[in-house]
């Protein structure tokens, strides 16, 4: 074949595998697309998870008709017009591809009208324009994409189930959202609306209205205005976590991007106060010279480069550092009423394992199967208790509060104490739910809990586990529950443990959802590594975990136990 250019139609759809990646990568131009146009209202629509169909609305300042079948060719852009600009840029677009690509691989309409003019309708389909007429639509811009990936059936193939793209575009407006509480953004699909926030500018309005008042109460704002650098958004208190980063939200000049160099500060920001597989909640905006960021990096513009990335790590970890510190010294000062001793004494116990432990579930909730009079052993002693199935079991001790060591069989085992302890809760559990049995405990104060849209729909589609496990919860108002009973054992921490069962990941293994619900609500319950235990419950962890089908990995899938023998011993002394 000699070489040839190839058309424009053939570049749009090649280019459209780079930028239209999935139905949420058509949700997020569209939604740039109207931001940089002004919007104050912004309506995002979709059914089928995007597939069938994404409408987007806004009341900016609209595209005249003479303008319209330029918008749609390639590299066509209102907002750049110099290389210089290219240095500084300040609209979410401006490489003039996400139209054409759009309408090379979908069916596009367009209701659009600017102030003052007649305003138009505009239909292309897999790139061929089928009309574009004067039209008496309403001002700002309506974009309608059906059918998307019609013409390109291997990218249809592979995409994800309508129910986990959805939530994929649920999350991607919610990100929006909250990049700009100064407009008011709505989403809804299969015609239900998810949320909509308000628009007057406050952040924190915003995550009430995407996240649900519950979630906004455990944040705490943070601001800070350097010579070249203005932060500002909330972080969550050390005592609440999540199983993922998806609940990390970074944004540069209002724009959401990832970075690595962002987790990382977070990360290290919540050192000591987390542990792997805990993460926290952090909404950052760096305000920044655009000169000092490069956006130009990838064709979604969701990477970019800082230049002086190392000031920009060391400013955004001492700020959230310092926002972290103040909470901690006010929290503690509060704990600390000098004339309370009772107070005090319970503090010294929560302290000792560390302060962040307090409000997490503790080891009361545990109930050993062989009881001993928890002081009556003292630490440093070893208690030999000979079992019928798991051998004979010595404990020599706990290493940095978070190992189990013991003697098993003539064996040295070291035992996570946490990832064992999951381990048995969640075959628990498990053995619950089979059941059928309820363990369940009235509250004496039943708590009112606020959820999201989508935390309240998934706490909907599985309401009878909820019940199988021993919760009683009734629907107070639009997206209000009320508990009434909880598992036992979660007394305390019902709210935390119901949240972090509905944000256990859905996606499109949808049917391991319920498991992956016991896996938090195991977590949540299971001591934490860094938590002194006494003999009693050491003994009891020991025992309990030998006696537990597949004992020997957390129901993540990481050991729960390494076992080294003699020999094994012997071989590492070269004896
Ligand atoms: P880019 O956003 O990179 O400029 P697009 O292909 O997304 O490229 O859009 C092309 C042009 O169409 C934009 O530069 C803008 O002038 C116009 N446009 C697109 N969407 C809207 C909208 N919702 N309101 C007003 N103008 C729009
Ligand atoms: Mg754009």
């Amino acid at each position: 074949m000699s070489i040839r250019l190839l058309d424009d139609h053939l570049i749009n759809k090649i280019a459209a595998g780079e930028v239209i990646e999935r139905p949420a990568s058509v949700v997020k131009e569209l939604l740039e697309n109207a931001i940089d146009a002004g919007a104050s209202r912004i309506a995002v629509r979709i059914t089928g998870g995007g597939t069938t169909s994404i409408e987007v609305e806004d009341d900016g300042k609209g595209i005249p008709l003479n303008e319209i079948a330029l918008a749609f060719q390639r590299h066509a852009t209102s907002k750049l017009s110099s290389a210089d600009d290219l240095q500084q840029i300040v609209t979410m677009g401006f490489r003039g591809e996400a139209l054409p690509s759009i309408a090379a691989v979908a069916r596009v309409k367009v209701y659009s009208r600017c102030a003052g003019e007649p305003g138009l309708f505009f239909h292309i389909e897999g790139g061929r324009i089928m009309a574009c007429e004067e039209y008496n639509a309403v001002p700002g811009t309506r974009m309608l994409v059906e059918d998307l990936f019609y013409n390109t059936p291997a990218r249809k193939n592979f995409q994800k189930s309508p129910v986990s793209e959805g939530i994929f575009i649920h999350d991607l407006v919610g990100r929006y959202a909250l990049a700009r509480p100064d407009i008011s953004i709505s989403f809804s699909s299969q015609g239900r609306l998810y949320f909509k926030t308000p628009g007057n500018g406050q952040l924190r309005d915003a995550i009430i209205a995407v996240h649900g008042a519950s979630l906004a109460e455990q944040l705490l704002p943070f601001a800070y205005q350097g010579e070249n650098i203005c932060l500002s958004g909330f972080l969550s208190r050390p005592e609440l976590k999540k199983p993922n980063r998806k609940w990390q939200y970074f944004y540069v000049n209002t724009r959401p991007i990832r970075s690595p160099l962002l987790y990382r500060a977070v990360e290290q920001a919540y050192q000591g106060m987390l542990v792997s597989r805990e993460f926290p909640v952090a909404i950052i905006n760096v305000n920044i010279d655009p000169k000092m960021v490069d956006v130009n990096v990838h064709p979604q513009k969701s990477e970019i480069r800082f230049r002086r990335d190392q000031d920009i790590f060391r400013t955004v970890h001492e700020v959230l550092r310092s926002c972290l510190q103040e909470y901690q010294v006010k929290i503690s000062s509060y704990r600390h009423p000098p004339d309370d001793a009772a107070v005090t004494t319970d503090l010294a116990e929560s302290v000792s394992s560390g302060w962040i432990s307090t409000g997490i579930p503790s080891f009361q909730n545990y109930k050993p199967r062989v009881s001993l009079p928890p002081r009556a052993v003292k630490t440093d002693t070893t208690i030999t208790v000979p079992t019928a199935d798991s051998g004979n079991i010595k404990i020599i001790g706990q290493f940095l509060q978070s190992y189990i060591i013991a003697e098993v069989d003539q064996e040295l085992y070291i035992i996570d104490q946490h990832a064992a302890h999951e381990r048995i809760l969640f075959n628990r559990l498990l053995k619950q739910d089979k059941d059928h049995r309820r363990t369940s405990q009235e509250l004496a104060f039943p708590q009112v809990l606020e959820l999201s849209a989508l935390q309240m729909e998934i706490l909907q589609e599985h309401s009878e586990f909820f019940s199988s496990l021993g919760f009683d919860l009734g629907l107070l108002g639009h997206n209000t529950v009320i508990i009434r009973a909880v598992p036992v054992g979660l007394n305390g921490h019902e709210e935390e443990t119901i949240i972090e069962m509905l944000d256990a990941p859905q996606g499109e293994e949808k049917e391991q959802w319920p498991s992956k619900a016991l896996i938090s609500m195991a977590c949540r319950q299971a001591v934490k590594a860094g938590q002194a235990l006494e003999p009693a419950e050491i003994k009891a962890i020991v025992e309990d975990l030998l006696d537990t089908p597949n004992y020997k990995y957390c129901p993540h899938g990481r050991p729960t136990l390494i076992k080294i023998s003699l020999q094994d011993m012997e071989r590492m002394f070269k004896r």
